[in-house]
């Protein structure tokens, strides 16, 4: 069974990790990931005051790392050249996505008209586009799924459902993706959904998971971790183990989708 991690940092300096700022060093990743078996992971660049050159940071260890490695690329979809950016990203920085945290609530002007440009080069581009989505804009990714259904939909961490009840069977609205063939979902920041954040087996952050994979179907999600972030609640092997060992409901076909083959189908890996 492939297993592959569809949600990582690396750099050698994230602020974030203070007082251990070095956390997400690249070596350690790989340890880390030798020591759990996992066969590669894919890295969302954080480009910040301290990490301003992430996106070539990446790019270059994805080089060096071929075999375990893959890199997205972090454009601001936000400001005017994004068309052009996302254009160039694949050439500039050999990245199998495109990733984006919005700098705003809602993200509605997705939709406006003069957008366009920025959605036609993700068709031309062939790019998935990875997007951090909060329940209140799940309206708004299943609108431009509908739109534009040759690009590809990733959404982060579960889609981020801590508002949401667990047993809500429509996921907020999400389940309506189901219908949709080009949405798909990370099951990872499992510390984020959960009462008990040390807990790989925290009962409400699993119902997340199960209510997703029935709302959405098994072929939609993938397992990542968002390591290093993740290690300050629990293991990177504990962060796989919450699906691997620990998710109630899977069967092994399931499992095998979530755990790798999704993430090497989707993203080319
Ligand atoms: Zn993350």
């Amino acid at each position: 069974m492939r297993i592959i991690d569809a949600h990582v940092h690396v750099l050698s300096t994230y602020e974030p990790m203070d007082p251990f700022p070095d956390t997400g060093r690249v070596d350690r990743l790989l340890y880390l990931m030798d020591d759990a078996g996992v066969e590669k992971a894919v890295m969302l660049p954080v480009v910040a005051p301290f990490s301003p050159e992430n996106n070539a940071d990446c790019a270059r260890w994805a080089r060096e790392h071929a075999d375990r490695l893959a890199t997205m690329t972090d454009v601001a979809l936000h400001e005017t050249d994004a068309a052009e950016r996302v254009a160039r990203a694949r050439e500039a920085y050999g990245c199998v996505a495109i990733s984006y945290y919005p700098n705003s609530a809602d993200i509605a002007w997705m939709l406006d008209e003069e957008r366009a440009p920025l959605w036609q080069a993700f068709v031309d581009s062939g790019l998935v586009c990875n997007l951090q989505v909060t329940p209140p804009n799940y309206g708004t990714l299943l609108t431009l799924a509908q739109r534009y259904p040759n690009v590809p939909f990733l959404c982060n961490h579960l889609g981020l459902p801590s508002s949401l009840d667990p047993a809500d069977v429509t996921y907020g609205g999400l389940d309506e993706a189901a219908a949709l063939d080009n949405v798909f979902v990370k099951a990872s920041a499992f510390y984020a959904a959960a009462n008990t954040s040390w807990d790989p087996r925290c009962a409400r952050a699993l119902s997340y998971f199960t209510s997703l994979v029935n709302a959405l179907g098994a072929e939609r999600i993938l397992w990542g971790t968002d390591w290093p972030p993740t290690s300050r609640h629990l293991t990177y092997r504990q962060a796989l183990e919450v699906v691997r060992a620990f998710a109630p409901t899977l069967d092994d076909g399931q499992r095998a989708h979530i755990l790798g083959a999704n993430a090497a189908h989707l993203l080319g890996i």
